[in-house]
């Protein structure tokens, strides 16, 4: 059985948010067993706080923003993939400013902070999500689907229309190992042929390439790759923070084809919806996914 984690101790680290451009502070922090991940906007009055739930989820486009009274958190998909990839359940996220910061564009710099900070087990157990049926999502001729498994194992293709990078395939089974060493050191990337726009829309200010993988039209403009297709194994990394907004790890075989953070959300939220079902099903008189504890939200007072 494996049992509930959180941090030994605070640590923090600072850097530039990819698409707002702005220098934020992040510090992680102890958290209780069966709080959950929650994000918490220091810099705003009475510090709110932001479960990382799917019914959260406000924004997919190029991120995972969360939203929740009005406040929002950015670009939460690479830490939230670090967390699932340790199998940290229990997180307080600190940040002063709206957006996560982008560090190197991969996961590894939130493992390298994790480790630094240690892991501390909770006697509480954690309970995975067993997928019970298939399930699929589509928009178009881009779908994901997930089907019983008993490990997590993702299958990801991608075509591109770029004559060097015309497709990209990977097939891996996911667990701490094969996270760390395949998935997390792979960066974000784009094309340069999008930047303009991306620019236009309030998106990638901060993108560089200190943080991105950036694709011309004669290939990469960066010194290197860490993998051959590192672009493919980005967006399993992108896959495995989206699905973490369940707060459990997941247990089946996901298949996409041309998928995006609109697409992992959906699925999401179809397995929670699934999971949902079944323990009602069962019989049980509360769901075993019980919110986490919120500090009150502040309440407004009348001007006098
Ligand atoms: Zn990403």
């Amino acid at each position: 059985m494996s049992h509930q984690k959180t941090i030994r101790r605070p640590v923090s680290c600072g850097g530039i948010g990819l698409h707002t451009g702005k220098a934020v502070e992040l510090t992680l922090l102890p958290a209780p067993p069966g709080s959950g991940i929650t994000f918490e906007r220091a810099d705003l009055p009475g510090s709110p706080v932001i479960p990382a739930r799917p019914e959260y989820v406000a924004d997919v486009h190029y991120a995972t923003t969360l939203a929740r009274g009005g406040v929002e958190v950015r670009t939460i998909e690479h830490l939230m993939a670090a967390l699932s990839g340790l199998g940290v359940d229990n997180l307080r996220v600190r940040l002063t400013g709206p957006e996560v910061p982008i560090l190197d564009g991969s996961a590894a710099p939130f493992v390298a902070l994790l480790r630094a900070a240690g892991i501390r087990r909770y006697l509480l157990p954690k309970a995975p999500i067993r997928v019970q049926r298939p399930i699929t999502v589509r928009a178009g001729d881009r779908w994901i689907a997930v089907e019983p498994a008993p490990r997590l194992v993702v299958e990801y293709a991608m075509t591109f229309a770029h004559p060097k990078f015309p497709a990209q395939r990977i097939a891996l089974t996911v667990n701490r190992e094969t996270f760390v060493r395949e998935v997390a050191p792979c960066r974000t990337f784009g094309f340069l042929r999008d930047v303009r726009y991306l620019w236009s829309q309030g998106l990638a200010l901060g993108g560089s390439l200190e943080n991105a993988v950036v694709i011309g039209e004669e290939g990469v403009l960066n010194e290197g790759l860490r993998f051959e297709d590192e672009m493919i194994r980005h967006k399993v990394l992108d896959l495995i923070g989206d699905l973490y907004l369940l707060g459990r790890p997941v247990q089946g075989k996901v298949t996409a084809h041309g998928a995006g953070h609109a697409l992992h959300s959906q699925l999401a939220r179809e397995i929670l919806r699934q999971h949902r079902a079944a323990e009602v099903a069962a019989g049980a008189t509360e769901p075993s996914w019980a919110p986490p504890l919120l500090t009150p939200e502040p309440v407004p007072t009348a001007a006098l």
